[in-house]
């Protein structure tokens, strides 16, 4: 038989979608909404103007992953430390390499890899910038050409406003642009924190098909810092609550409704793992009015979760919202364990 006949199949084989139509457009609904509703962009995603898809940041894989209740573990595949650089012309040379796995309840959903060395651009060099002969800041700017070139201490940038003469040996001798970072060593942490981010969003993009939505292409941006420029942490987007019925704990919900909060970022690399969740995530989980749960006494967390329970057990909660209050549940639990004795 060739190899070719291997591939003809058999014309009565029908293979059956394993999620209905109803099914996976509900999945799609959610995620959008998830997506609009939760993820702020610059924090939990990033748009480049002119390139198609956004790119995923580490804060919105967290989310996700929190989203779908999902547990992110990493395993080292390979490092090179090549403290001296004595294989590498004596430059020093690090090199990490990260398995991550992603996991529902103990099933492997996905896994990514990702990899980062100190050979990469932005870790090899360092862009020089010029000392101050007289203050010694590295603050010196080449004049203008119309105010007659020359150098500038610059002041605005915490200089001395000394000025210097083109040509000036003190200033023009001093290494400029790029130039090899001398303390590659000291980035080592950084490096295996990349290498491992890189293999979280690549595993996260995967084990929750985001890559329809999402991707993982520009490298730099998702490197770079994002600070927050809203103040107010978006809400998820207003849900229509029926009209309370009174008297059927309805109050309970609402009050637990209205607690609703969002994990607040950690900058530490600290992967959101929902069944081992850090007694600190769950601290930084926070309320409608800001206050973390962490700051909660301990009567107002157990009358939350007491609310969040009977919420739960209602029908109809859209899986959005109820990992939601799983989510805040599991922080509380975490919580008053802590408390506990
Ligand atoms: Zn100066």
């Amino acid at each position: 038989m060739s190899e070719q006949g291997l591939a003809i199949r058999d014309g009565n084989l029908f293979i059956a979608p394993v999620v209905n139509v109803q099914g996976a457009l509900q999945r799609y609904q959610d995620m959008k909404d998830f997506i609009e509703g939760i993820l702020r962009k610059d924090v939990d995603y990033g748009v480049i103007p002119g390139t198609g898809k956004p790119t995923l940041l580490k804060p919105g894989a967290e989310k996700l992953t929190t989203f779908f209740g999902l547990s992110a573990e990493f395993q080292i595949i390979e490092k090179d430390e090549d403290w001296t650089g004595k294989d590498h012309d004596g430059e020093p040379f690090f090199n990490y390499w990260y398995k991550c796995r992603i996991t529902r309840n103990g099933k492997i959903v996905a896994e990514g890899e990702g990899s980062c060395n100190s050979f990469e651009k932005k870790y090899r060099y360092r862009s020089a910038n010029i000392k101050c002969p007289s203050c010694g800041a590295e603050t010196v700017i080449e004049g203008k050409a119309e105010f007659g070139g020359g150098w500038l201490c610059w002041k605005k940038k915490g200089g001395c406003g000394a000025k210097f003469k083109t040509g000036d040996k003190s200033i023009e001798d001093q290494p400029r642009g790029q130039v090899k970072n001398p303390d590659v060593a000291d980035i080592v942490n950084t490096l295996q924190k990349m290498a491992q981010k890189r293999a979280y969003i690549a595993a996260v993009l995967l084990a929750t098909n985001a890559s329809e939505y999402f991707t993982q292409d520009i490298e730099d941006y998702i490197d770079a810092d994002f600070v927050a420029v809203d103040p107010e942490p978006a809400k998820p987007k207003a849900q229509p609550q029926p009209p309370a019925p009174s008297n059927n704990g309805q109050d309970l919900v609402d009050v637990a409704i209205a607690e609703g909060g969002e994990v607040v970022e950690d900058e530490a690399v600290e992967y959101y793992n929902r069944s081992t969740m850090s007694l600190e995530t769950a601290e930084g989980v926070t309320s409608s009015d800001g206050t973390r749960y962490g700051d909660l006494p301990t009567d107002k967390l157990a009358y939350m979760a007491n609310a969040i329970q009977k919420a739960m057990k209602k029908n109809g909660m859209s899986h959005e919202k109820h990992e939601e209050h799983q989510m805040k549940l599991d922080a509380i639990r975490v919580i008053l364990a802590s408390r506990d004795g």
